[in-house]
Protein backbone atom coordinates (compact mmCIF):
# COMPACT_ATOMS: atom_id res chain seq x y z
CA UNK A 1 0.00 0.00 0.00
CA UNK A 2 1.39 3.53 -1.13
CA UNK A 3 1.88 5.98 2.27
CA UNK A 4 0.71 9.43 1.18
CA UNK A 5 2.54 11.96 3.65
CA UNK A 6 1.30 15.09 4.04
CA UNK A 7 2.23 18.13 6.40
CA UNK A 8 -0.48 20.56 7.49
CA UNK A 9 2.32 23.60 7.88
CA UNK A 10 -0.52 25.55 9.92
CA UNK A 11 -1.41 23.38 12.39
CA UNK A 12 1.96 21.59 12.49
CA UNK A 13 0.22 17.95 12.76
CA UNK A 14 1.24 15.29 10.29
CA UNK A 15 -1.76 13.18 8.82
CA UNK A 16 0.21 9.69 7.89
CA UNK A 17 -2.43 8.28 5.39
CA UNK A 18 -2.57 4.64 5.09
CA UNK A 19 -0.48 3.70 8.03
CA UNK A 20 -3.51 2.90 10.71
CA UNK A 21 -0.47 2.83 13.54
CA UNK A 22 -0.13 6.45 13.56
CA UNK A 23 -3.19 7.68 11.93
CA UNK A 24 -4.58 8.93 15.39
CA UNK A 25 -3.81 11.65 17.20
CA UNK A 26 -2.60 10.32 20.39
CA UNK A 27 -0.34 7.97 18.59
CA UNK A 28 1.68 10.87 17.05
CA UNK A 29 5.41 11.45 18.00
CA UNK A 30 5.48 14.61 19.85
CA UNK A 31 7.96 16.47 20.77
CA UNK A 32 6.35 20.06 22.18
CA UNK A 33 3.04 21.01 21.26
CA UNK A 34 4.70 22.76 18.13
CA UNK A 35 6.67 20.41 16.75
CA UNK A 36 6.27 17.05 15.00
CA UNK A 37 9.26 14.43 15.44
CA UNK A 38 11.13 12.11 12.66
CA UNK A 39 11.72 9.53 15.55
CA UNK A 40 9.19 7.32 15.10
CA UNK A 41 9.10 6.76 11.21
CA UNK A 42 10.10 3.99 9.67
CA UNK A 43 11.99 3.95 6.11
CA UNK A 44 9.23 4.20 3.93
CA UNK A 45 7.60 7.03 6.02
CA UNK A 46 10.48 9.30 6.40
CA UNK A 47 11.10 8.85 2.27
CA UNK A 48 7.51 9.98 1.56
CA UNK A 49 8.24 12.65 3.77
CA UNK A 50 10.94 14.10 1.69
CA UNK A 51 9.13 13.44 -1.21
CA UNK A 52 6.13 15.53 -0.21
CA UNK A 53 8.74 18.51 0.18
CA UNK A 54 9.98 17.76 -3.22
CA UNK A 55 12.88 16.04 -2.28
CA UNK A 56 14.71 13.03 -3.51
CA UNK A 57 13.75 9.50 -2.19
CA UNK A 58 17.45 9.12 -0.97
CA UNK A 59 17.06 11.97 1.14
CA UNK A 60 14.85 9.66 3.49
CA UNK A 61 17.59 6.98 3.91
CA UNK A 62 20.01 9.82 5.22
CA UNK A 63 17.05 10.97 7.41
CA UNK A 64 16.96 7.30 9.03
CA UNK A 65 20.46 6.99 9.32
CA UNK A 66 21.09 10.45 11.26
CA UNK A 67 17.84 9.43 13.30
CA UNK A 68 18.56 5.54 14.40
CA UNK A 69 22.12 5.23 13.17
CA UNK A 70 23.82 8.70 14.36
CA UNK A 71 20.84 9.27 17.10
CA UNK A 72 21.60 13.30 16.44
CA UNK A 73 19.45 15.17 18.45
CA UNK A 74 18.06 18.16 16.44
CA UNK A 75 18.23 18.35 13.12
CA UNK A 76 20.59 20.72 12.28
CA UNK A 77 23.11 17.84 13.50
CA UNK A 78 22.15 16.31 9.97
CA UNK A 79 25.09 17.22 8.21
CA UNK A 80 23.98 15.08 4.69
CA UNK A 81 21.57 17.20 4.65
CA UNK A 82 21.77 20.76 2.55
CA UNK A 83 21.37 23.95 4.51
CA UNK A 84 18.24 24.69 2.94
CA UNK A 85 16.72 21.72 3.78
CA UNK A 86 17.43 21.45 7.40
CA UNK A 87 16.41 25.15 7.43
CA UNK A 88 12.87 24.21 5.66
CA UNK A 89 12.53 21.48 8.19
CA UNK A 90 12.72 24.27 11.11
CA UNK A 91 10.81 26.10 9.47
CA UNK A 92 7.97 23.68 9.07
CA UNK A 93 8.46 22.59 13.25
CA UNK A 94 10.11 19.70 12.13
CA UNK A 95 12.37 18.14 15.18
CA UNK A 96 14.24 14.71 15.52
CA UNK A 97 12.36 14.06 19.00
CA UNK A 98 14.61 12.62 21.03
CA UNK A 99 13.72 12.44 24.70
CA UNK A 100 16.25 14.53 27.07
CA UNK A 101 18.14 12.55 29.41
CA UNK A 102 16.62 14.65 32.68
CA UNK A 103 18.47 12.69 35.51
CA UNK A 104 20.98 9.57 35.86
CA UNK A 105 21.76 7.51 38.57
CA UNK A 106 24.50 5.01 38.84
CA UNK A 107 24.53 1.93 41.11
CA UNK A 108 26.85 0.33 43.05
CA UNK A 109 26.79 -2.40 40.44
CA UNK A 110 26.60 -0.26 37.20
CA UNK A 111 23.25 -0.29 36.67
CA UNK A 112 22.04 3.07 35.48
CA UNK A 113 18.61 4.34 35.96
CA UNK A 114 17.64 6.93 33.39
CA UNK A 115 15.08 9.66 33.88
CA UNK A 116 14.00 10.48 30.86
CA UNK A 117 11.56 13.19 29.64
CA UNK A 118 9.62 13.49 26.64
CA UNK A 119 8.41 16.57 24.84
CA UNK A 120 5.51 17.11 26.92
CA UNK A 121 7.29 17.11 29.89
CA UNK A 122 6.17 13.68 31.09
CA UNK A 123 8.70 11.22 32.26
CA UNK A 124 9.51 7.90 32.42
CA UNK A 125 12.57 5.56 33.64
CA UNK A 126 15.07 3.73 31.66
CA UNK A 127 17.52 1.37 32.73
CA UNK A 128 20.99 0.37 31.36
CA UNK A 129 22.59 -3.16 32.81
CA UNK A 130 25.83 -3.23 31.66
CA UNK A 131 26.01 -6.70 32.70
CA UNK A 132 22.38 -7.81 31.23
CA UNK A 133 19.71 -9.10 33.07
CA UNK A 134 16.55 -8.01 32.58
CA UNK A 135 15.45 -11.27 33.82
CA UNK A 136 15.64 -13.15 29.65
CA UNK A 137 17.15 -15.81 28.21
CA UNK A 138 18.81 -14.49 25.22
CA UNK A 139 19.21 -10.95 27.11
CA UNK A 140 22.80 -12.46 26.97
CA UNK A 141 22.34 -12.75 30.70
CA UNK A 142 23.94 -16.01 32.79
CA UNK A 143 20.54 -17.41 32.76
CA UNK A 144 19.50 -16.86 29.59
CA UNK A 145 22.89 -18.49 28.36
CA UNK A 146 22.26 -21.59 30.75
CA UNK A 147 18.93 -22.07 29.30
CA UNK A 148 20.06 -21.56 25.25
CA UNK A 149 22.34 -24.12 25.93
CA UNK A 150 19.56 -26.11 27.95
CA UNK A 151 18.06 -26.51 24.81
CA UNK A 152 21.04 -26.96 22.31
CA UNK A 153 22.21 -29.83 24.40
CA UNK A 154 19.33 -31.25 25.65
CA UNK A 155 15.87 -30.78 24.38
CA UNK A 156 14.69 -33.07 26.58
CA UNK A 157 16.02 -33.68 30.34
CA UNK A 158 17.03 -31.37 32.92
CA UNK A 159 19.84 -33.35 34.66
CA UNK A 160 22.39 -30.78 32.08
CA UNK A 161 21.00 -27.88 34.10
CA UNK A 162 20.88 -29.09 37.40
CA UNK A 163 24.31 -30.18 37.12
CA UNK A 164 24.89 -26.55 36.58
CA UNK A 165 23.32 -25.31 39.08
CA UNK A 166 24.37 -21.69 41.13
CA UNK A 167 24.30 -21.04 44.85
CA UNK A 168 21.78 -18.13 45.45
CA UNK A 169 24.37 -16.31 46.94
CA UNK A 170 23.52 -13.21 45.43
CA UNK A 171 20.00 -13.50 46.72
CA UNK A 172 21.07 -13.85 50.05
CA UNK A 173 23.24 -10.54 49.92
CA UNK A 174 20.73 -8.68 48.57
CA UNK A 175 17.99 -10.08 51.47
CA UNK A 176 20.07 -7.85 53.65
CA UNK A 177 19.56 -4.60 51.59
CA UNK A 178 16.19 -3.34 52.89
CA UNK A 179 16.80 0.16 51.60
CA UNK A 180 15.04 3.10 53.35
CA UNK A 181 13.71 5.91 51.97
CA UNK A 182 16.14 7.84 53.70
CA UNK A 183 19.10 5.72 52.26
CA UNK A 184 17.95 6.59 49.11
CA UNK A 185 17.49 10.00 49.23
CA UNK A 186 21.49 10.29 50.43
CA UNK A 187 22.89 8.00 47.62
CA UNK A 188 20.39 9.70 44.83
CA UNK A 189 22.37 13.62 46.15
CA UNK A 190 25.11 11.69 46.18
CA UNK A 191 25.05 10.53 42.60
CA UNK A 192 24.14 14.31 41.39
CA UNK A 193 26.32 15.90 43.19
CA UNK A 194 29.48 14.15 41.97
CA UNK A 195 31.35 16.15 39.72
CA UNK A 196 32.41 15.34 36.12
CA UNK A 197 36.01 13.99 37.27
CA UNK A 198 33.78 11.16 38.97
CA UNK A 199 31.40 11.01 35.82
CA UNK A 200 34.77 10.12 33.81
CA UNK A 201 35.71 7.34 36.19
CA UNK A 202 32.46 6.10 36.13
CA UNK A 203 32.39 5.76 32.51
CA UNK A 204 35.58 4.53 31.90
CA UNK A 205 34.46 1.83 34.65
CA UNK A 206 31.34 0.77 32.82
CA UNK A 207 33.48 0.73 29.47
CA UNK A 208 35.59 -1.47 30.69
CA UNK A 209 32.72 -3.58 32.12
CA UNK A 210 31.19 -3.55 29.19
CA UNK A 211 34.24 -4.82 26.91
CA UNK A 212 34.30 -7.07 29.45
CA UNK A 213 30.68 -7.87 28.92
CA UNK A 214 30.27 -7.99 25.90
CA UNK A 215 26.77 -8.97 24.50
CA UNK A 216 25.09 -9.06 28.13
CA UNK A 217 24.42 -5.49 27.77
CA UNK A 218 20.96 -4.90 28.12
CA UNK A 219 18.58 -1.81 27.97
CA UNK A 220 15.07 -2.29 29.86
CA UNK A 221 12.61 0.39 28.39
CA UNK A 222 8.79 1.88 29.52
CA UNK A 223 5.95 1.59 27.64
CA UNK A 224 3.28 4.03 29.12
CA UNK A 225 3.84 6.89 31.46
CA UNK A 226 2.94 4.79 34.65
CA UNK A 227 0.83 1.27 34.78
CA UNK A 228 -2.66 0.72 34.98
CA UNK A 229 -2.15 -2.74 35.78
CA UNK A 230 -2.76 -2.43 39.55
CA UNK A 231 0.25 -5.12 40.45
CA UNK A 232 -0.17 -5.42 44.28
CA UNK A 233 3.84 -5.48 44.47
CA UNK A 234 5.06 -3.03 42.09
CA UNK A 235 5.74 0.67 43.06
CA UNK A 236 5.01 1.27 39.25
CA UNK A 237 1.22 0.83 40.10
CA UNK A 238 1.01 3.08 42.54
CA UNK A 239 1.32 5.99 39.71
CA UNK A 240 -1.81 4.89 38.18
CA UNK A 241 -1.31 5.39 34.33
CA UNK A 242 -0.65 8.81 32.71
CA UNK A 243 -0.66 8.42 28.77
CA UNK A 244 0.62 5.34 26.40
CA UNK A 245 4.06 6.27 24.63
CA UNK A 246 4.15 6.67 21.07
CA UNK A 247 6.59 4.51 19.14
CA UNK A 248 8.94 7.07 18.53
CA UNK A 249 9.31 7.93 22.56
CA UNK A 250 9.81 4.27 23.29
CA UNK A 251 12.30 3.99 20.80
CA UNK A 252 13.43 7.12 22.11
CA UNK A 253 14.78 5.97 25.07
CA UNK A 254 16.91 3.22 23.52
CA UNK A 255 18.60 6.14 20.94
CA UNK A 256 19.15 8.11 23.86
CA UNK A 257 20.72 5.47 25.96
CA UNK A 258 22.65 4.04 23.22
CA UNK A 259 23.95 7.44 23.01
CA UNK A 260 24.81 8.30 26.29
CA UNK A 261 26.68 4.91 26.28
CA UNK A 262 28.80 5.55 23.58
CA UNK A 263 27.09 1.74 22.08
CA UNK A 264 25.88 1.02 18.83
CA UNK A 265 24.26 -1.96 17.82
CA UNK A 266 24.83 -4.14 15.52
CA UNK A 267 28.33 -3.77 16.57
CA UNK A 268 27.60 -4.08 20.08
CA UNK A 269 25.14 -6.71 21.16
CA UNK A 270 22.41 -4.90 22.90
CA UNK A 271 19.61 -7.00 24.74
CA UNK A 272 16.68 -4.94 25.42
CA UNK A 273 13.62 -6.02 27.19
CA UNK A 274 10.10 -4.05 27.76
CA UNK A 275 9.87 -4.44 31.22
CA UNK A 276 10.08 -0.99 32.56
CA UNK A 277 7.11 1.02 33.14
CA UNK A 278 4.10 0.06 32.12
CA UNK A 279 2.07 -2.89 29.88
CA UNK A 280 3.13 -2.51 26.86
CA UNK A 281 0.22 -4.67 25.88
CA UNK A 282 -1.91 -2.14 26.98
CA UNK A 283 -0.21 0.10 24.38
CA UNK A 284 0.25 -2.58 21.66
CA UNK A 285 0.53 -0.44 18.45
CA UNK A 286 2.83 1.65 19.20
CA UNK A 287 5.13 -1.36 21.09
CA UNK A 288 4.62 -3.65 17.85
CA UNK A 289 5.84 -0.49 15.65
CA UNK A 290 8.54 0.16 18.12
CA UNK A 291 10.09 -2.73 18.16
CA UNK A 292 9.92 -3.20 14.23
CA UNK A 293 11.61 0.29 14.10
CA UNK A 294 14.17 -1.22 17.01
CA UNK A 295 14.91 -4.27 14.38
CA UNK A 296 14.92 -2.52 10.94
CA UNK A 297 16.27 1.34 11.84
CA UNK A 298 18.31 0.73 15.04
CA UNK A 299 19.65 -2.54 14.41
CA UNK A 300 18.92 -5.01 17.62
CA UNK A 301 18.02 -8.49 17.21
CA UNK A 302 14.98 -9.55 17.70
CA UNK A 303 16.14 -12.80 19.20
CA UNK A 304 17.85 -10.06 22.03
CA UNK A 305 14.30 -8.78 22.20
CA UNK A 306 11.71 -9.52 25.16
CA UNK A 307 8.32 -8.03 25.86
CA UNK A 308 7.09 -8.87 28.79
CA UNK A 309 3.02 -8.94 30.18
CA UNK A 310 1.54 -8.71 33.17
CA UNK A 311 -0.93 -11.13 31.38
CA UNK A 312 -3.51 -9.39 28.62
CA UNK A 313 -4.79 -12.83 27.04
CA UNK A 314 -6.26 -11.38 23.73
CA UNK A 315 -2.61 -9.55 23.11
CA UNK A 316 -0.56 -12.59 23.07
CA UNK A 317 -2.95 -14.07 20.80
CA UNK A 318 -2.11 -11.26 18.91
CA UNK A 319 1.72 -11.54 19.24
CA UNK A 320 2.15 -14.98 17.91
CA UNK A 321 0.93 -13.47 14.52
CA UNK A 322 3.49 -10.43 14.46
CA UNK A 323 6.00 -11.01 11.42
CA UNK A 324 8.87 -9.07 14.08
CA UNK A 325 8.02 -10.14 17.57
CA UNK A 326 10.22 -10.02 20.86
CA UNK A 327 10.36 -13.18 22.73
CA UNK A 328 7.17 -13.87 25.15
CA UNK A 329 7.30 -13.65 29.11
CA UNK A 330 4.67 -13.39 31.31
CA UNK A 331 4.15 -12.08 34.36
CA UNK A 332 2.49 -15.34 36.56
CA UNK A 333 3.41 -14.44 39.84
CA UNK A 334 1.42 -16.52 41.37
CA UNK A 335 0.37 -19.95 41.73
CA UNK A 336 -3.27 -20.32 41.82
CA UNK A 337 -6.41 -17.98 40.91
CA UNK A 338 -7.27 -17.21 44.05
CA UNK A 339 -4.06 -15.93 44.86
CA UNK A 340 -3.04 -14.47 41.77
CA UNK A 341 -5.96 -12.39 41.36
CA UNK A 342 -4.95 -10.60 45.19
CA UNK A 343 -1.81 -10.43 43.68
CA UNK A 344 -2.53 -9.32 40.15
CA UNK A 345 -6.41 -8.27 40.15
CA UNK A 346 -6.40 -8.56 36.08
CA UNK A 347 -6.61 -11.93 36.60
CA UNK A 348 -10.30 -11.66 37.54
CA UNK A 349 -10.64 -10.45 33.88
CA UNK A 350 -7.91 -13.16 32.26
CA UNK A 351 -7.65 -15.77 34.79
CA UNK A 352 -5.27 -18.80 34.76
CA UNK A 353 -7.08 -21.28 32.96
CA UNK A 354 -7.16 -18.81 29.65
CA UNK A 355 -3.41 -17.08 30.29
CA UNK A 356 -1.87 -21.13 30.26
CA UNK A 357 -4.75 -21.50 26.83
CA UNK A 358 -3.03 -18.51 25.02
CA UNK A 359 0.96 -19.49 26.59
CA UNK A 360 0.26 -22.68 25.05
CA UNK A 361 -1.55 -21.66 21.81
CA UNK A 362 1.44 -19.32 21.42
CA UNK A 363 3.42 -20.42 18.23
CA UNK A 364 6.81 -20.70 19.39
CA UNK A 365 9.90 -20.55 16.82
CA UNK A 366 12.52 -22.76 16.73
CA UNK A 367 14.41 -22.66 19.86
CA UNK A 368 12.26 -20.54 21.79
CA UNK A 369 10.59 -20.79 24.55
CA UNK A 370 8.09 -19.32 26.80
CA UNK A 371 9.74 -17.56 29.81
CA UNK A 372 7.77 -17.24 33.28
CA UNK A 373 8.67 -14.24 35.68
CA UNK A 374 7.42 -15.49 39.42
CA UNK A 375 7.92 -12.64 41.81
CA UNK A 376 8.29 -14.17 45.63
CA UNK A 377 7.06 -12.57 47.93
CA UNK A 378 7.80 -13.90 51.23
CA UNK A 379 5.40 -16.19 53.25
CA UNK A 380 2.71 -15.48 50.32
CA UNK A 381 3.45 -17.21 46.92
CA UNK A 382 6.90 -18.86 48.14
CA UNK A 383 5.98 -22.24 49.71
CA UNK A 384 6.51 -25.34 48.08
CA UNK A 385 2.63 -26.34 47.79
CA UNK A 386 3.06 -23.02 45.52
CA UNK A 387 6.23 -24.10 43.36
CA UNK A 388 4.06 -27.63 42.86
CA UNK A 389 0.95 -25.68 41.77
CA UNK A 390 3.41 -24.16 39.48
CA UNK A 391 4.68 -27.30 38.01
CA UNK A 392 1.13 -28.80 37.57
CA UNK A 393 0.50 -24.88 35.08
CA UNK A 394 3.46 -25.15 33.28
CA UNK A 395 3.09 -29.31 32.49
CA UNK A 396 3.87 -29.91 28.91
CA UNK A 397 5.10 -26.37 28.23
CA UNK A 398 8.72 -25.78 26.12
CA UNK A 399 9.28 -22.48 29.04
CA UNK A 400 11.56 -21.74 31.48
CA UNK A 401 10.86 -20.01 35.31
CA UNK A 402 12.51 -16.57 36.58
CA UNK A 403 11.87 -16.10 40.27
CA UNK A 404 12.74 -12.91 40.85
CA UNK A 405 12.86 -12.03 44.86
CA UNK A 406 10.83 -8.81 45.65
CA UNK A 407 12.33 -6.05 45.64
CA UNK A 408 10.94 -3.27 48.00
CA UNK A 409 9.90 0.03 48.23
CA UNK A 410 7.70 2.19 50.04
CA UNK A 411 3.91 1.53 50.32
CA UNK A 412 5.07 -2.26 48.91
CA UNK A 413 3.07 -4.31 52.16
CA UNK A 414 4.95 -7.32 51.15
CA UNK A 415 8.76 -8.80 52.20
CA UNK A 416 11.73 -10.34 50.69
CA UNK A 417 11.66 -14.37 50.86
CA UNK A 418 13.52 -16.21 52.78
CA UNK A 419 16.72 -17.19 50.90
CA UNK A 420 15.94 -20.86 51.56
CA UNK A 421 12.51 -21.20 50.49
CA UNK A 422 13.69 -19.39 46.93
CA UNK A 423 16.28 -22.20 47.05
CA UNK A 424 13.49 -25.34 47.88
CA UNK A 425 11.42 -23.33 45.20
CA UNK A 426 13.72 -23.54 42.23
CA UNK A 427 14.46 -26.95 43.49
CA UNK A 428 11.22 -28.03 43.35
CA UNK A 429 10.72 -26.67 39.71
CA UNK A 430 14.00 -28.04 38.09
CA UNK A 431 13.38 -31.52 39.72
CA UNK A 432 10.13 -31.86 38.00
CA UNK A 433 12.25 -30.90 34.46
CA UNK A 434 10.97 -27.04 34.72
CA UNK A 435 14.17 -24.86 34.02
CA UNK A 436 14.09 -22.39 37.03
CA UNK A 437 16.27 -19.35 37.33
CA UNK A 438 16.91 -17.03 40.59
CA UNK A 439 16.92 -13.49 38.81
CA UNK A 440 20.03 -11.58 40.11
CA UNK A 441 18.55 -8.32 41.26
CA UNK A 442 20.35 -5.60 39.51
CA UNK A 443 20.03 -1.20 40.80
CA UNK A 444 18.09 -2.28 43.50
CA UNK A 445 20.29 0.70 45.41
CA UNK A 446 19.34 3.53 42.76
CA UNK A 447 15.62 1.84 42.53
CA UNK A 448 16.35 0.54 39.28
CA UNK A 449 15.08 -2.85 39.80
CA UNK A 450 11.83 -4.86 38.71
CA UNK A 451 8.85 -2.83 40.15
CA UNK A 452 10.75 -0.17 41.47
CA UNK A 453 10.17 2.25 38.69
CA UNK A 454 8.59 5.18 39.91
CA UNK A 455 10.53 7.57 42.11
CA UNK A 456 12.26 10.16 40.17
CA UNK A 457 8.94 9.90 37.91
CA UNK A 458 7.31 10.95 41.10
CA UNK A 459 9.60 13.72 42.11
CA UNK A 460 9.75 15.13 38.29
CA UNK A 461 5.87 15.20 38.29
CA UNK A 462 4.83 16.56 41.61
CA UNK A 463 3.17 19.60 42.08
CA UNK A 464 5.35 22.81 43.22
CA UNK A 465 4.86 22.71 47.36
N1 LIG B 1 3.79 -4.85 32.86
C1 LIG B 1 4.71 -5.83 32.44
C2 LIG B 1 6.18 -5.37 32.42
C3 LIG B 1 6.67 -4.54 33.57
S1 LIG B 1 6.99 -5.34 35.10
C4 LIG B 1 4.57 -7.08 33.31
O1 LIG B 1 3.83 -7.05 34.28
O2 LIG B 1 5.14 -8.10 32.98
C5 LIG B 1 8.39 -6.36 34.80
C6 LIG B 1 8.52 -7.51 35.78
O3 LIG B 1 8.82 -7.02 37.10
C7 LIG B 1 7.24 -8.32 35.93
O4 LIG B 1 7.51 -9.68 35.84
C8 LIG B 1 6.76 -8.00 37.33
O5 LIG B 1 6.01 -9.05 37.88
C9 LIG B 1 8.08 -7.74 38.05
N2 LIG B 1 7.92 -6.94 39.26
C10 LIG B 1 7.02 -5.98 39.52
N3 LIG B 1 7.19 -5.47 40.75
C11 LIG B 1 8.24 -6.13 41.32
C12 LIG B 1 8.91 -6.04 42.56
N4 LIG B 1 8.54 -5.17 43.49
N5 LIG B 1 9.93 -6.89 42.80
C13 LIG B 1 10.33 -7.76 41.85
N6 LIG B 1 9.75 -7.86 40.63
C14 LIG B 1 8.71 -7.07 40.37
Amino acid sequence: MEVQVSVWVNSRLWEIVGNPTIRNVSDRAMTDSSQVALLGLDRAELTSFVESLGEPAYRGQQLRDAVYRQRVASVEEISTLSQQLRGTLTEKGVAVGLPRIAQKFVSEDGTVRYLIEMGDGQTVETVWMPEGDGGEAGDGSEAGEQAERFVDLNPTGAEALLSEEKPIAALKRCATQNLTDQTQNQKQQQNSDQGQEQNSDLRQRQRRTQRQNQGRSTICISSQVGCAVDCQFCLTALLGVKRNLTAGEIVGQVCAVLKDQQVSPPEDRINLVFMGMGEPFLNYDNFVKAARLLVEEVGIAERRMTVSTAGIVPRIHDLGGEKIRPKLAISLNASNDALRTRLMPLNKKWNLEMLMAAAKAYPLRTREWITFEYVLLGGVNDGPENAREVVELLRGMRCKVNLIALNPGPGIEFTIPDAERVAEFQKILRESGVPAFVRRPRGRDIYAACGQLKRTVEIATAPAP
